[in-house]
């Protein structure tokens, strides 16, 4: 009866934070950067001439790799890159993880783990995170296929001290540990000196946030030669050209760019510290954050209240309706006016609410 669809790969596939259609909304909902990319980017985009879009772009994306290379010190050879750190971590799940044990992951953490693991038949066992959301290395001290975990975590927002990170790469010499430092760039310590020490470590970085060109689509991974081998191998018996020229371009003029760099971040922990002080201030409390984001509970008022209400305000963040996480919400932080803006409507959420 149901003959074709018998053969259908059968997934749930993740759910993106949603990209509102309406103008004039506070989106705080997806870990953006509230601040344009940097100026150079627009630069080389200006300057770039469309006709050269009838060719094809660089397979190898070298430029964009040699300029990640120059930028973290090490050699052109231990850069993978990929259509933001989505496309670098889904291939490096297919590169890595392919033994008949289960991976590791936390039970709380990105919530596209589980979707890749399952779209590539990877068996996976959750680890739960201690009642403080941190990561427990001895959980990690076992047998295993491969071990992935974000760091700082997310949505949580909490950060695995660096010895830690260092004792699961060493306990687990037979298999790749990857490092997703989506947000470390946010005040987090980096496990990109260990690269050279562990053959078994892979770090996954993204332009995403701190580079604020989640648009653009760029993600890159750094690990040994060998590591980097096998999976440019697997990217290129899937997907040859997946970089395209003007982000190719953009990403360059964007890591060159240092100083423009620095001055977002800067900009953005600054806003977050304050923010974690205001939202205390209406009865939250949030995690020790080292991401571009806060998480935060109150306590009084349910968090899908606060989601419901602030939605109505048009002011977007992120709820995630799942056990021991359904009580918080994700909060992206923004510029200083969409932050006092947010401020107020909670300030009048609370007023009302409670
Ligand atoms: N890792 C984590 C932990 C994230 O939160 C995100 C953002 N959704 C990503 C990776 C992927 O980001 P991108 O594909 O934009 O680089």
């Amino acid at each position: 009866m149901s003959g074709w669809r018998d053969n259908i790969r059968e997934v749930t596939p993740y759910t993106p934070g949603e990209q509102p259609k309406i103008s004039d909304v506070i989106k705080l909902n997806t870990n953006e950067c509230p601040y344009g990319p940097s100026p150079k980017v627009k630069k080389v985009l200006d300057e770039m001439n469309y006709k050269r879009f009838r060719l094809y772009p660089d397979p190898n994306a070298s430029k964009l790799v040699g300029a990640i290379a120059k930028y973290h010190g090490v050699s052109k050879e231990k850069v993978f890159v990929g259509v933001g750190s989505d496309d670098v971590l889904g291939m490096a799940f297919l590169t890595c993880f392919n033994s008949d044990k289960e991976i590791l992951f936390p039970d709380i953490t990105y919530s596209f783990y589980d979707v890749w693991a399952d779209l590539f038949k990877i068996s996976y066992k959750t680890i739960p995170l201690d009642e403080d959301f941190r990561i427990k290395k001895e959980d990690y001290f076992k047998e295993n296929g491969g071990i992935v975990f974000p760091n700082p975590n997310a949505p949580t927002a909490v950060e695995m001290p660096l010895s830690d990170v260092e004792d699961i790469i060493a306990k687990n010499p037979n298999v790749v540990v990857i490092v997703d430092e989506a947000y470390v760039d946010f005040g987090g310590t980096s496990a990109l000196k260990l690269i050279d020490k562990y053959d078994n470590l892979l770090v996954v970085r993204t332009y995403s946030k701190s580079r604020a060109m989640a648009g653009m689509r760029i993600g890159y991974a750094i690990g040994n030669e060998e590591l980097i081998s096998k999976l440019k191998a697997v990217k290129f018996s899937y997907n040859s050209y997946t970089m395209n020229m003007p982000s190719i371009e953009a990403g360059v003029a964007a890591i060159e760019d240092d100083d423009y760099f620095r001055e977002i971040v800067g900009k953005i922990i600054t806003t977050r510290e304050k923010a974690k002080e205001e939202l205390k201030k209406l009865g939250f409390s949030c995690t020790d954050t080292k991401a571009n984001f806060l998480f935060a509970s109150h306590k009084e008022i349910q968090a899908s209240v606060i989601f419901e209400e602030l939605k109505k305000r048009k002011i977007f963040v992120r709820y995630f309706n799942k056990p021991r996480i359904d009580n918080y919400l994700r909060i992206t932080v923004g510029t200083d006016e969409e932050m006092k803006k947010l401020y107020e409507a909670l300030e009048d959420i609370v007023n009302t609410c409670k």
